[in-house]
């Protein structure tokens, strides 16, 4: 990209820490002149800033098209009917923006692609010798997140990279495993490069929807995601999707007592009532009810789980599809004010509520399934009990319970391989995500093609995203000191910067020479040329953190060396090196 004075540049770093910013990674990206914002959400990215991004870019796009991506370019309007069939324009609810042209159509600012990269598939591939297929953009997408924070770690406007295969198999060559399995591979390589620290985990898919996903994941306390790793190695989940290993259960424990009400009045949550009757809340069952439906019939659900764990809904809902009834499904909308309307009481729930519902179904997770000492909701306002039994209050009144891992995993749960390990919980930041998605679109779409015999075949699909903008600030966390940005090198906006003690007589000679020999070596090169004392000069150099700076002044220039130091503090206080080795060494420190 050429060598830049700073003079000629914008980069308009500070020492104040904007109060707006709670993580380092934000603080940083503020402070060093890579971002400013516009609104919530919004951010420039100023030159700096996006030296860094065409970094990353350059990265995603190499390792893309060595697996065999090729790139296209979508637009970011896309009219509302493109939705239509997939009805994810409701699935996404109020992250999707909208948006109404002067003609009265209505659109949407694409949250991702699927429609509108099945559309175009649609239209031109005819045949199974047209497939496999793996394309793949990096375009500005869009989400009205509720709570846009962190910077550019979860914004509203930002650069993704989305990928989208087509196959006719899944697994075999040209299938879907192989691509998924070669995309897998060059995520690897991509987050290597770009100098992150990650974890790959197993993931729930979300409403982009599918049947199998994997989550990369930086490891960071700024993480909002959850993540549990067995200690054992061999499994990494989100808490979204992470399964417990097996657990005893047993519903026959003889009662501990009368089942006694309680008057509970005005304590709201677990807590409130457990400080209240004194009991544990592990020894408090805390119940969810959703509505189900198949066709036109419909029925209850009552997922009951201790006080201290909390109700899976995505694993509920598996349970209920794969255990009781593959033609139910839950519904998760609006359904606290349908159990209401139903009688239910909500927040004073108990599994006694079922008896005397026809289709009402009730899964309890194992460690709630057990004897012993419990309290629970009264079903009726206002109201606990001490003492409830499950087989006295459910089972002997004719209700079945349904026992099943219901629950968010948490530290210190068994690993689901049941081979002794132990699942430990941290922190991460999604950087990329890949997706089994199946023939979800396609089916939906009405996207098939012909395969060999001159059968119809749904296509089967996968996608594959990664934030652009989030790897950046990830980066950042986990490569940075009290005095600034560390760059990874490969993602520096800068490969070296010349700070000359004074920008005049020989030093300028010396500066002007290094920066056309160093980026004729084929580096990056910024020139420190400001007329400013070098305590600030430093200071800027570390909190932008260039890999490494080349310090030009009097001294060292009467010896033919000048000062090379590094960024990650390799070569301690610095080193003098020889006018004429300096281009060498920073080469081969790169
Ligand atoms: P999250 O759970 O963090 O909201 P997501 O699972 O909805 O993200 P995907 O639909 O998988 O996100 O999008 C692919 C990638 O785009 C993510 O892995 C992430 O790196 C990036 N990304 C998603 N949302 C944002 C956002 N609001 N700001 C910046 N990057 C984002
Ligand atoms: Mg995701």
């Amino acid at each position: 990209m050429g060598p830049m004075k700073w003079s000629q540049t914008l980069i308009p770093t500070s020492r104040q820490v904007p109060a707006e910013a709670v993580v380092p990674s934000h603080q940083l990206m503020l402070r060093a002149g890579l971002i400013r914002s516009i609104g919530a959400g919004l951010y420039d990215y100023l030159p700096l800033g996006w030296r860094v991004l065409q970094r990353v870019m350059n990265i995603v796009r190499e390792e893309m098209n060595d697996a065999g991506a090729s790139e296209l370019l979508m637009p970011a309007l896309i009219p509302i009917e493109f939705y239509a069939d997939t009805r994810r324009d409701v699935d996404y609810g109020d992250n999707l923006f909208r948006l109404t042209d002067r003609h009265g159509r209505s659109a949407a600012l694409g949250p991702t692609h699927e429609e509108v990269i099945t559309e175009l598939m649609k239209a031109y591939v005819t045949s199974y010798r047209q497939l496999p297929l793996n394309l793949y953009q990096i375009q500005t997408k869009y989400r009205d997140e509720f709570r846009p924070r962190f910077g550019v770690l979860r914004c509203r406007e930002f650069l993704m990279k989305d990928a989208y295969s087509f196959h006719v198999e899944v697994d075999g060559p040209g299938g879907l495993n192989e691509t998924y399995d070669r995309m897998y591979a060059a995520y690897c390589r991509i987050f290597d490069r770009c100098g992150l620290d990650y974890s790959i985990v197993e993931a729930e898919s979300g409403p982009i929807g599918g049947s199998a996903s994997h989550e990369f994941m930086c490891n960071s306390p700024v993480g909002e995601d959850t993540i549990l790793k067995s200690d054992k190695g061999n499994y990494a989940a989100n808490v979204e999707k992470c399964a417990i290993g097996d657990r005893p259960h047993d519903l026959s424990g003889a009662p501990t007592g009368e089942r006694t009400k309680v008057h509970t009045p005005n304590l709201p949550g677990i807590e409130g009532v457990s400080d209240f009757l004194k009991v544990k809340p592990s020894r408090m069952l805390k119940t969810i009810v959703w509505p189900w439906r198949a066709g036109e019939r419909n029925g209850w659900v009552i997922a009951v789980v201790c006080g201290h764990h909390d109700v899976n809904e995505a694993k509920v809902r598996d349970i209920l599809r794969d255990q009781v009834d593959r033609s139910l499904t839950l519904q998760t909308e609006g359904s606290e004010g349908a159990a209401r309307a139903a009688g239910f009481a909500i927040g004073y729930v108990s599994p006694s509520a079922a008896i005397g519902r026809s289709a009402c179904v009730v899964i309890a997770d194992p460690d709630a399934a057990q004897g012993g000492f419990w309290a629970t909701g009264a079903d009726e306002m206002d109201h606990h009990v001490n003492h409830f039994n499950w087989k006295r209050e459910v089972l002997d009144k004719g209700v079945q319970v349904h026992v099943a891992d219901i629950r968010n995993a948490m530290d210190g749960d068994p690993s689901p391989l049941n081979d002794g390990g132990v699942l430990r919980a941290s922190k991460g930041i999604e950087v990329g995500h890949v997706f089994k998605l199946g023939t979800k679109y396609s089916d939906a779409m009405g996207f098939a093609v012909l395969d060999e015999k001159q059968q119809k075949r749904s296509v089967i699909m996968g996608c594959y995203g990664i934030g652009i903008g989030r790897i950046i600030a990830s980066a950042i966390e986990m490569n940075h000191d009290e005095n600034g940005i560390v760059w990874p090198a490969p993602i520096a906006p800068y490969d070296v910067i010349i700070t000359p003690i004074k920008y005049e007589g020989e030093a300028r000679e010396v500066t002007d020479r290094l920066e056309s020999q160093i980026s004729q070596a084929g580096l990056d090169v910024l020139v420190d040329d400001r007329d400013e004392r070098p305590g600030p000069k430093f200071k800027d150099a570390d909190l932008i953190g260039i890999p490494i700076r080349l310090t030009i002044g009097d001294k060292a220039l009467a010896q033919g060396c000048v000062e090379v130091v590094k960024r990650d503090g390799s070569l301690g206080k610095g080193e003098m090196v020889r006018i004429e080795e300096v281009v060498s060494r920073c080469r081969s420190s790169r």
